[in-house]
């Protein structure tokens, strides 16, 4: 049983310890031979007789020892158990290890990402792969903190659902009860959270997953990542925004405290500004690029909607329950859609989109029109957003919201090259997943049974 970590051994001078862990190298000095032991907490050096040299480095191994102080001289500074070394009793091998598939002695960053990603669980095992991962952890548990204090409560939303539009493709999942019919997997919780406000919760969060079918990029993981995503009732844009400030400064500040954030709160810059200035809605306004300055700024008044020349019609720029000011409702009227803007809010980090947020239509009437705006005929509408309106019927509190794609957030605060560095399993930019490899063909019998045939 373990119930002592490595780091933790410093503090055990003199005394009998027990450490489970992977050998993470050996050096054989013919008559004393030293095993540096590892595990999640980091590494300290072991020493022992002869009988040592049946380990291999990576090993599975208990170890039973005494806790040494070393002397002055032999002090290694470069790890934290550095000042001791444990003397061993005992030891047992508990799973031998054949050579590792990838080195996992160095940041990794020069192997190729495939291989990475063939043998994640070895991957994860480099120090800075589990740094990453701790820093993510304490990251979310932090946020939730905040969150509760402030009075969100979580809920979770269904995967299996509908279709919510958010501008990327969906991910269907054909149903076996009712052949011919499909779930889609969400692209963000949008329209639950919306629920939820009408179901009286008035602050909701949720560390949520969205799952997006969108064009293999670079530094994206493709298919799912996931989002702080936040709803309030009785609000305002104002609010929300300060809620989002108040929130990164504290959980930075307890998580990540070598960094700075540049200017607070955070600028806000309009769209037709940041366009003109930056030639872009996310611009990176850092003056000077010191790897720990984070330099956020909210882009507002984004036009309403943009006019997608390949579908010849209107879309919502942010997603089609973004509430237009009410000053530009009279443009609405009138027809003059491109002069619309949206009670919306974008949140930039160095020059990296990582949040968007929106105070929403609740009347059923425009946001009737503003479907059919879209192109969608009344009967479509119907279809595919009718429960949201009949909700709206029943006594809907004013209400706005935002998502952070926490991924993203936590790449650029860590400075990863890409958002892959900081998800346990992300799936390749070109849509394979980490380690299981799909997707892949399923058995005959299971298409039998959803009713579907392959045309090849
Ligand atoms: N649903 C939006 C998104 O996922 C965020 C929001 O409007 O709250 O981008």
């Amino acid at each position: 049983m373990k119930n002592l970590f490595i780091s933790q051994t410093i503090n055990k001078i003199g005394q009998e310890v027990e450490l489970y862990g992977w050998v993470d190298s050996k050096r054989d000095h013919k008559k004393v031979v030293f095993i540096d032991l590892r595990d999640r907490s980091g590494v300290v050096q072991t020493v022992g007789n002869e009988k040592l040299k049946q380990l291999n480095t990576e090993d599975v191994v208990y170890i039973k020892g005494i806790v040494k102080k070393r002397p002055e001289k032999l002090i290694n500074p470069k790890i934290k158990t550095g000042s001791i070394e444990i003397e061993v009793k005992e030891f047992k091998i508990l799973a031998k290890a054949k050579p590792l598939a990838i080195p996992i002695n160095s940041d990794g960053y020069e192997i190729d990402e495939d291989n990475r990603l063939k043998y994640r669980y070895l991957d994860l095992r480099r120090q800075r792969m589990k740094k990453n991962l701790m820093f993510r952890h304490r990251f979310f548990k932090a946020i939730r903190d905040f969150m509760d204090k402030q009075g969100f409560i979580e809920v979770e939303t269904p995967i299996l659902t509908k279709a919510t539009p958010e501008g990327a493709r969906d991910f269907i999942v054909p149903s076996r009860l009712q052949p011919g019919n499909f779930y889609a997997l969400p692209q963000s919780p949008q329209q639950y959270k919306q629920l939820l406000m009408v179901a009286g919760i008035e602050k909701y969060y949720q560390i949520a997953r969205c799952f997006r079918d969108e064009d293999p990029r670079a530094d994206r993981a493709y298919g799912e990542f996931t989002q702080l995503d936040v709803e309030k009732s009785f609000t305002t844009q104002e609010e929300i925004r300060s809620l989002i400030e108040d929130l990164l400064k504290e959980v930075i500040e307890k998580i990540f405290p070598e960094k700075k954030i540049f200017k607070f709160p955070f600028p806000i810059i309009t769209y037709q500004e940041a366009i003109k200035k930056y030639q872009s809605d996310r611009p990176d306004i850092r003056q000077k690029k010191d790897p720990n300055t984070l330099t956020f700024c909210w882009i507002i008044d984004f036009p309403c909607f943009e006019w997608k020349e390949t579908e010849n019609r209107w879309d919502a720029t942010h997603h089609p329950f973004t509430s237009p000011k009410k000053e530009d409702l009279p443009l609405l009227e009138k027809g003059e859609y491109t002069k619309v803007r949206a009670d919306q809010y974008d949140l930039v980090l160095n020059g990296f989109e990582v949040g968007g947020g929106s105070i929403r239509i609740t009347d059923p009437t425009l946001q009737t029109k503003i479907f059919e705006i879209m192109g969608h005929t009344k009967k479509q509408v119907k279809e595919k957003f009718g429960h949201l309106l009949e909700a709206f019927s029943y006594g809907v509190p004013p209400h706005g919201g935002i998502a952070l794609g926490l991924d993203r957030l936590v790449q650029v605060i860590l400075n990863e090259p890409s958002v892959r560095e900081v998800i346990a399993f992300p799936a390749s930019s070109g849509g394979r997943t980490a380690v299981m490899n799909a997707p892949s063909l399923v058995e005959e019998e299971q298409l039998k049974e959803l009713g579907i045939k392959i045309v090849k």
